[in-house]
């Protein structure tokens, strides 16, 4: 079933009897040649990938829930691609350029929003800070512009630039940084994968990984056992219990990421906004709501709600560059279990087990990676190397200490980054 505008319209006035299911609720087979762990954006879009870009579609994908249900479905949804360190960069930019093309590329409608990005900054230090960042996405190819402060002020003139602790030296713009709607980008994925093949099996939890003479041959679950010729874990928030089956111990703390979202108002956020003194960033959803987000809570936890403190703190930052939002009701708030690595960069790897895959370590900003991560994700599974831009992610990294990537400069602890 393919979606355009003229379809709309005839469904419209044909009752709308026409539309299908999105994807097949396949069963369980009892073979495969690859079976992905986990119905996440990054599981989905590997599989999508691996059947599209690889001819690979003897594929299932094990959902212990529902499709989208997990991180995926919980996040603040922006896209962009302003990282700075050479691995991180080159593939942020390819993920954002998966973007720009997605919905024509799935034929559905992931509400792609390249409203801009503004980073502020609030001292000198974070203006060189943000300059050298800037100048570094731009090196990669990617668009960034410095304001000063009158120019965020024309951006953003509802901003309190008043505001005498954290005063608003200006920040840097990415035009083609926005949102996507979450959920959909899940759905477009999995009923692109479907379509060619691969069978989505929601409520079908892995319980055990089966290994044999360091091979891995399928996996258990509460469905029953599956055989398999490679394995790929990709459970976000979950990557220490999956991989732990497979006797792994790896360097993923799991830590809860709150989000929360005000009533609908009408249209007075137009940009992405990141305050840079504390932990706030917002947007306006397409439904009138203003999204925003925090910090982690800093305790390991894989209870995916949130806490008090980290709701007072998020409360105050916005409230210290934007008084408005004072004035808006909060609706709800929510969590998502983030899978921290030690670096703050990711994991794509093969594992010491031959035909076991690891994808895991998007700490709080996996949704922008979700197109590149299943890009490269599908082409390690499928021709035994790493893709070019993500040859950097790997395991052993570290084990070796060598390779790196502490993007925010933060050190090795996973709650700092
Ligand atoms: C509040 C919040 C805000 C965020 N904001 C942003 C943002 O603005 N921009 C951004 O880029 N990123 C953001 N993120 C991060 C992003 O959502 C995640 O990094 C990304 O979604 C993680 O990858 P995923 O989609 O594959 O994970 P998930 O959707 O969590 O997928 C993993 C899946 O594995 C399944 N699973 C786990 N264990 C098993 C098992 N044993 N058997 C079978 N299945 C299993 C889970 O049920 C889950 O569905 C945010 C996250 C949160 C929580």
């Amino acid at each position: 079933m393919g979606f355009s505008g003229w379809r709309v319209v005839r469904e419209g006035l044909s009752g709308n009897k026409g539309w299908t299911p999105h994807w097949r609720d396949a069963s369980p087979k009892s073979d495969y040649d690859v079976v992905i762990i986990g119905g996440g954006g990054h599981g989905l879009s590997t599989a999508y990938y691996l059947a599209k870009n690889h001819g690979v579609t003897n594929v299932a994908i094990l959902e212990k829930g529902y499709l989208g249900g997990g991180n995926v479905g919980r996040n603040t949804t922006i896209v962009r691609a302003n990282y700075m360190l050479p691995g991180n960069s080159e593939f942020y930019s390819h993920s954002l350029k998966l973007w720009e093309g997605l919905e024509q590329e799935l034929n559905y409608n992931v509400m792609m929003s390249q409203r801009g990005q503004i980073v502020l900054f609030h001292s000198d230090g974070e203006r060189d800070a943000a300059i050298r960042r800037g100048n570094a996405m731009r090196n990669q190819g990617d668009d960034a512009e410095f304001l000063d402060r009158e120019g965020v002020r024309k951006h953003l003139p509802y901003l309190d630039f008043g505001n005498a602790r954290y005063p608003i030296y200006g920040g840097i713009l990415q035009r083609r940084a926005g949102t996507a709607r979450h959920d959909a980008v899940a759905w477009g994925f999995a009923r692109g994968a479907s379509e060619r093949g691969v069978d989505l099996i929601q409520n079908c939890e892995v319980t055990g990984i089966d290994i044999e003479g360091g091979v891995v041959k399928g996996v258990q679950t509460s469905r029953g056992a599956i055989r398999a010729k490679k394995v790929v874990m990709i459970t976000a928030g979950r990557s220490g219990q999956v991989a732990a089956m497979a006797g792994m111990r790896i360097p993923i703390e799991s830590h809860v990421l709150q989000a929360f979202v005000s009533e609908g108002l009408k249209p007075c956020v137009d940009h992405v906004i990141s305050f840079g003194a504390g932990h706030f960033y917002i947007s306006q959803s397409d439904k009138g709501g203003l999204v925003f987000g925090s910090y982690l809570d800093l305790y390991a936890s894989y209870a995916a709600r949130g806490n008090l403190p980290a709701a007072e703190h998020v409360m105050e930052a916005a409230m210290a560059i934007m008084p408005m939002i004072g004035k808006a009701r909060l609706l709800r708030s929510w969590g998502g279990i983030m899978d921290m690595s030690p670096d703050g960069s990711p994991i794509i790897d093969k594992t010491p087990t031959e035909g076991l895959y690891l994808n895991c370590g998007w700490n709080y900003g996996g949704f922008k990676a979700v197109p590149a991560s299943g890009w490269a994700t599908a082409h390690l599974v499928a021709t035994g190397n790493p893709h070019e831009t993500s040859a950097r992610f790997r395991l052993d990294r570290f084990s070796t200490g060598y390779g790196l990537m502490d993007e925010e400069a933060t050190g090795a602890q996973h709650n700092l980054h």
